[in-house]
């Protein structure tokens, strides 16, 4: 047995086989065969396990994104069953005598290159898509290559560090937990397992193997543990804790249904953070009072383009149609930092998270901003929602901002578009700035909710992705604390409520504190919400 430490970031404990995370190969490698045969019979294989992967993704979209949006995986089927695209893969690999991977990339950058020169808009689209099916059979071909083995069981995943784009990538039903040599606690895919209610362990070293790939484990995310190959007394203890969390779990259950009040009869909203349609699921089954963070980026992260108005209108509509009239707060998109995208082609910055990121990125590229701003404004005849916006530092910011949402709105009533005409709209406190002028921000708009993550990496000036920070990277902090008291105050004064929508509002050890504060609002990952409303049924603010 293998004992290795690191840092873990939501509780819990999984037992199954290791499975480090397959990156898709950057750089096709071409060699010579001689079996040519056995080439073709490589490629057919792997073109009948890309049409299973697009089949199950297309069952998958139509659950969570609709018809509509769905279609797409249908024409890559078509697109890999095209005659004139096997045969090409095929010619290749007999003509130069080279390896199947290198004659499906060549005829994917062929194929979309006569795509994008044709004058048809519909088929210059299908340039990308050509290359999407033909980047899928590589990765196949790639894995198959290297022995890897794809397992129909949930597995832990290891992995070097993952991105937030290969984290929502991944399909979540096969992941029991995630253990990574790097990584910090404040980081998305820290974020992304606590919403999945998945145990993680991040910043385990290099003493995170790939040569215990497939083997037995278990990840104890209370205590930041990975057991590789357990002996069987481990294997029995860690079982039993396995097995009492989860009757912990069950027993919270019971609180489904009952009001999230304090035994002095406050009330406090109790919503959830999610990062796509299928966590609303998860927050629907965990009895969120609503959504009070949909970290919208994430649509983009899935996508290999910038997803578009009806795409987006099509997730808000059935994420406000999913809470049935509970509140939906989405935020506006908040990339850059840690969440980069490639087709938005982000020049490579010295300080990204002090870059051109969030909201910055959208009052210079109007037209991605106005986009999301019209699928919001149409999804919110369809339910409650509220729109945020992040990273706010000034007057001026949120004016504009304003001005154009009204510009947006007047197209809409022009065109007889309906949308709810009092849409609520609020904006993230994550700078020293909104909160020194929170006063003034407060007269602007309808809510704050404070994103701590931010708050405490730009008030301490310590980056929230950098592991070796993580032992100063102190959320209980005065300073944030008064911070938050600043910022509650001016929404109070100004007649606007105010919620935390950043880790911090979870940690059950500041609720007190918070419900002192008079708090309104705290939104947590789903797995949290059930013990939250525990401990605030438990509590009596006047006594405090
Ligand atoms: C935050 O900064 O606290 C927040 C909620 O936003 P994100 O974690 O997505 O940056
Ligand atoms: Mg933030």
């Amino acid at each position: 047995m293998v004992t290795l430490k690191g840092k873990g970031v939501f509780g819990g404990v999984a037992i199954g086989k290791i499975s480090f995370y397959q990156r898709a190969e950057s750089t096709i490698k071409r060699y010579h065969v001689d079996d040519i045969d056995a080439e073709l019979k490589r490629v057919e294989d792997a073109k009948e396990k890309a049409l299973e992967e697009l089949k199950g993704l297309y069952d998958r979209a139509v659950a969570e994104v609709g018809e509509a949006n769905a279609l797409i995986f249908e024409v890559h089927q078509m697109m890999l069953e095209d005659l004139d695209y096997q045969e090409s893969i095929a010619n290749i690999i007999k003509t130069q005598n080279v390896n199947a991977e290198y004659a499906v990339g060549t005829t994917g950058d062929n194929f979309s290159q006569m795509f994008a020169a044709m004058d048809d808009e519909y088929f210059k689209e299908r340039a990308a898509d050509v290359k999407d099916v033909s980047e899928r059979l590589v990765r196949i071909l790639t894995s198959a290559a290297d022995g890897e083995v794809v397992s129909d069981e949930p597995v832990i995943v290891a992995s070097d560090d993952l991105v937030p784009s290969e984290t929502v990538q991944l399909d979540k039903s096969k992941v029991l937990a995630f253990v990574t040599q790097f990584g910090s606690v404040n980081s998305h895919t820290a974020i992304i397992a606590r919403t999945l209610n998945i145990p993680a362990i991040v910043d385990i070293g290099a003493d995170l193997k790939e040569e215990y790939n497939h083997k037995l484990a278990i990840v104890d995310g209370f205590t930041g543990t990975l057991y590789v190959e357990p002996d069987e007394e481990t294997l029995s203890v860690m079982t039993r804790k396995r097995d009492e969390d989860l009757a912990k779990k069950a027993l919270l259950q019971e609180l489904k249904g009952k009001e999230t009040v304090t035994l002095d009869g406050r009330k406090v909203n109790l919503y959830a953070n999610i990062g796509n349609v299928a966590d609303a699921g998860i927050a629907l089954q965990n009895d969120a009072g609503g959504i009070g963070l949909f970290r919208s980026e994430f649509l983009y992260l899935e996508n290999t383009d910038y997803p578009s108005e009806d795409q987006q209108f099509l997730v808000y509509k059935t994420v406000a149609e999913n809470m049935a009239g509970k509140k939906v707060i989405i935020r506006t998109l908040d990339i850059g930092a840690d969440k980069q995208i490639g087709y938005f082609d982000l020049p490579k910055e010295e300080n990204p998270a002090l870059g051109y990121r969030a909201i910055r990125i959208c009052l210079t590229r109007y037209d991605v901003f106005k986009t999301q701003l019209r699928a919001l404004l149409r999804a919110s005849a369809f339910g409650k929602i509220s729109i945020m916006f992040p990273m706010i530092i000034s007057l001026e910011e949120v004016r504009e901002i304003k001005g154009i949402l009204e510009e947006v709105k007047a197209e809409l009533r022009e065109a007889k578009v309906p949308f709810d005409e009092n849409i609520e709209t609020g904006i993230m406190i994550e700078t020293p700035a909104a909160v020194m002028i929170s006063d003034l921000l407060a007269k602007e708009v309808d809510f704050f909710s404070v994103g701590t993550n931010d708050l405490t990496q730009y008030t301490l000036a310590i980056d929230r992705q950098n592991p070796k920070l993580d032992k100063f990277y102190n959320a209980h902090h005065t300073a944030i604390i008064r911070m938050l008291e600043i910022a509650t105050k001016n929404a109070h004064d100004n007649g606007i409520w105010i919620g935390i929508c950043g880790e911090l509002g979870a940690d059950l050890e500041l609720t007190e504190t918070f419900l002192k504060m008079g708090i309104d609002e705290l939104s947590v990952s789903p797995a949290m919400i059930l013990p939250l409303r525990k401990k605030i049924r438990e509590t009596d603010v006047s006594k405090l």
